[in-house]
């Protein structure tokens, strides 16, 4: 998964990272990590904007 400027640093890219069960969602362009409630923030986010695609 794959979210454009959606990083609450810099505003850049994230994406799914991580490994096995150790998932996390990472800025690709400064490398923040988000925390669990960032994390749950932009996930909700696609899962509305998935359903609004539909
Ligand atoms: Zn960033």
């Amino acid at each position: 998964m794959l979210w454009l400027r959606g990083c609450p640093r810099c505003g850049g890219d994230l994406a799914d990272a991580g490994f096995g069960l150790e998932t996390y969602v990472e800025c690709l362009q400064c490398g923040k990590t988000l925390t669990a409630e960032q994390e749950a923030a932009v996930r909700s986010a696609s899962r509305r904007y998935a359903a609004r695609a539909a």
